[in-house]
């Protein structure tokens, strides 16, 4: 029987690819060194597969920054703003970084999510006409690598069909289908290549499978199939992150050698799939999951898997169920995990053991240990959720009596300014949280020196001239790992990166037993800024929507449950800043619209449930405390009537990039509550004018009431200079003041 994987992560064990492509992009290593760090990790990932028992090794998952990109470049999708000299690794990073030519600037790709992973990658962007061509190769040399193994390759490519859906369109909108035809010649010619260099097999990824697709699209991905199906290498059709089974119709018109289906997310498929399986071709089973980082239950696949093993024989593949590059590399890198934990994980080379051992199981060799370990419950917990009824996901008052009360008591003037949490993480803040972690800083000097830098931003927000401040989080090094080290039930590692987006990391925390708050873990930031100021000072949290989606999340526990337990840990925190005078509280949502299940059958009780924890982390205060939540970075219209539902006083969304383009939905519908769209684009260097601000501001006040507009920037100002920051609020204050001027009180 042959296992496989989709890929293994390609930073490194220690991230090394990180750290060698940021020393190439400075100028502080060569090509060839560069080179080498790539083929060591290529090798690497290899001999862990063959140690499995892995003979078909992947090609195509260790990639320089981004495998979609990459495979844009091999088939000649290049923007013409990056089109200078031969394509190679230059081009790439001209396309993820952005390029200089002659002194002109070119933009890079735009960072999307990668379905519904935390993973970016760098949208091809298409235009109507656009052709495509084979001249560089980034294939290659790999495949010669695992040859040289004496192993064979399989080359992973996302499908075309796929990827025409990630791609973006240049300039006016098109039909992105219309580019199959060439588009497919260009496949053609890359799968020809690939044969000749004696690739064993194309794994085809196509997981807009696992999307609802409308005729066009099922028919393009016919048509892809029975043309690529034509060149000299067999194709592995690969699914995954959900269910193929609504495509039971075509899939038996596709003629590839094979599937491969993810049984971790949609183990049900299989019933439906299988009968349509035809005569000759392999089935891939995805039974290791490949998002999580929780230990399989291997016994589990004993009952379906004997009797296909039986049915299928050699045609019958065990995987992972996608890419290993979600979850971290190796487990034995955290010593500091308590074993009860650690025996109820697995990253990605315990998966590979997992998979191998399932295969010696299932070629009679030995027994897999049951997985007994479970969390133990936290029964305060419990109570605590049982004991929930319809007023605690409720505030007591309407939203217009509230903003009567709070006005009342906050005495803000119009248009009031804000900004969205963090100022400037300079050099100094870093070395401070470094050299504390280190235990090289006393917990007395380190707390001494962040109230040093609280005190100064609250001064600098002063002789501003902002309304709301803020304390600025230079106790943070992420909105979500803060909170992750002081709640229970909640473990944070030391190794456990995976890649965000090139060479940038994150460590998501793991939540994996019932979560409880021990105390306070804002509160004296926010205190302290408070008693320094007559100015109103925001507390500031991270929701349980966006703690939850940027967390490796229990597998044992409906959603709905962890979620509540979060917004129970929040909702406390949010009431002991009310009580030591915190008037005005924020609570982040970004992650709120990422979080969407791909199933638009799904969508409807993921958003319920995700209202349900943000309101139930947010009532419990008295009507004169403000509520502000914030999202940022995608596409807001179609979730409106669940952002209000939010409930929220206040909404400081991302708007400045778009030139505004979310007002467009409010004709459609209407907001109930204060909203502040952001009119300072904080992913630009550049310092906007008084002018444009205003200008965005009045295109808001056509279609928003004045009493209920806020001004502030899109996002949190923590990756930008002081040197910006400061000029670019004052303008922004600059353009409130005007506002203020130019629209008369009496018509609030
Ligand atoms: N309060 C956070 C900050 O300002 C919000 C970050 C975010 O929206 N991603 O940094
Ligand atoms: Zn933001």
């Amino acid at each position: 029987m042959t296992i496989h994987t989709l890929g293994l992560p390609r930073i490194g064990a220690q991230r090394q690819l990180k750290f060698a492509l940021e020393a190439y992009w400075r100028g502080e290593r060569s090509a060839e060194a560069l080179e080498q760090t790539g083929r060591t990790l290529r090798l690497e990932n290899w001999q862990w597969q063959q140690q499995a028992g892995c003979e078909l090794l992947p090609v195509g998952d260790f990639d320089w920054y981004d495998p979609v990109a990459t495979l844009a470049l091999a088939l000649g999708a290049v923007p013409e703003r990056h089109q200078q000299g031969k394509p190679g690794l230059a081009t790439l990073f001209a396309l993820a970084r952005g390029a200089h030519y002659s002194g002109q600037h070119s933009a890079a790709l735009a960072l999307c999510k990668f379905f519904d992973t935390n993973y970016h990658y760098l949208a091809p962007e298409l235009s109507h006409d656009q052709r495509f061509a084979v001249d560089y190769d980034p294939y290659g040399d790999a495949v010669a690598e695992v040859r040289a193994l004496g192993a064979e390759a399989k080359v992973q490519l996302i499908g075309p069909v796929t990827f025409l859906h990630l791609s973006r369109c240049a300039g006016d909108t098109f039909d992105r289908l219309t580019l199959l035809p060439n588009l497919l010649k260009a496949y053609g010619e890359l799968l020809q290549r690939l044969a000749q260099q004696g690739v064993a097999w194309v794994q085809l990824e196509e997981p807009v499978l696992a999307l609802e697709l409308d005729s066009a699209w099922q028919q393009a991905l016919e048509t892809s199939c029975r043309a690529l199906s034509q060149q000299p290498v067999p194709i592995l059709l690969t699914s995954y992150f959900g269910s193929i089974a609504h495509h039971a119709d075509l899939l038996p018109r596709l003629p590839v050698a094979g599937w491969h289906l993810d049984l971790c997310r949609a183990p049900e498929q299989l019933d439906v799939l299988l009968p349509l399986l035809g005569e000759q071709q392999v089935l891939s089973l995805g039974v290791i999951d490949g998002r999580g980082v929780w230990r399989a239950d291997l016994r589990r696949w004993a009952e379906p898997l004997t009797p296909l093993r039986e049915a299928l024989g050699e045609r019958l593949w065990l995987a992972p169920s996608c890419s290993l590059q979600y979850v971290p590399v190796d487990l034995n890198q955290e010593p500091a995990l308590p074993e009860s934990l650690k025996s109820r994980l697995a990253f990605a080379r315990q998966k590979l053991e997992e998979l191998a051992q399932l295969r010696r199981w299932l070629d009679g060799e030995g027994q897999p240990e049951a997985s007994e370990a479970r969390p133990e419950a936290n029964p305060a917990v419990s109570e605590r959720l049982a004991a929930l009824n319809a007023e605690d996901f409720c505030r007591a008052d309407p939203f217009e009596q509230r903003a009567a009360a709070q006005q009342a008591h906050l005495k803000l003037p119009r248009f009031p300014t804000t900004t969205i949490g963090s100022f400037p993480q300079t050099a100094a803040i870093r070395q401070l949280r470094l050299r504390h972690r280190r235990g090289e800083l006393s917990q007395v000097d380190y707390h001494a020196a962040l109230e040093r830098e609280v005190t100064d931003c609250i001064r600098r927000q002063e002789r501003l001239g902002l309304d709301v401040l803020v304390h600025g989080e230079a106790e943070r090094t992420d909105m979500v790992e803060y909170f992750a080290e002081q709640l229970e039930g909640i473990a944070t590692t030391r190794f456990g990166w995976v890649q965000s987006y090139g060479s940038r990391c994150v460590r998501p925390p793991i939540i994996h037993s019932d979560v409880a708050r021990p105390g306070p873990m804002t509160v004296r930031w926010a205190q302290y800024a408070q008693g320094l100021t007559t100015k109103p000072v925001k507390g500031m949290l991270t929701g349980p929507v966006t703690l939850w989606k940027w967390a490796f999340v229990r597998d044992d526990a409906p959603r709905s449950m962890v979620l509540n337990q979060l917004a129970l840990a929040v909702r406390d925190e949010v009431g002991d800043l009310e009580q030591a005078g915190i008037g005005i509280i924020q609570i982040d949502e970004p992650a709120l619209r990422e979080g969407l299940p791909l199933a638009l059958s799904e969508q409807g009780r993921y958003l319920d449930e995700a209202v349900q924890a943000f309101r139930l982390a947010s009532s419990g205060v008295a009507r004169q405390t403000q509520i502000h939540t914030h999202m940022c970075y995608s596409e807001f219209g179609p979730i409106l009537p669940a952002i209000a539902a939010l409930d929220a006083d206040v909404i400081t969304i991302e708007t400045a990039r778009s030139g505004m383009a979310l007002l467009a939905d409010f004709d459609r519908f209407d907001y109930p509550n204060a909203i502040g769209p952001g009119v300072y684009d904080i992913h630009s260097p550049l310092t906007p004018a008084s002018e444009s601000m205003a200008t965005l501001l009045r295109r808001a006040l056509a279609r928003l009431p004045a009493e209920r507009l806020w001004v502030n920037p899109d996002c949190g100002l923590k990756t930008r200079q002081w040197s910006e920051v400061e000029p670019a609020l004052a303008a922004l204050v600059e353009a409130a003041r005007s506002l203020r001027r130019e629209v008369p009180v009496q018509s609030l």
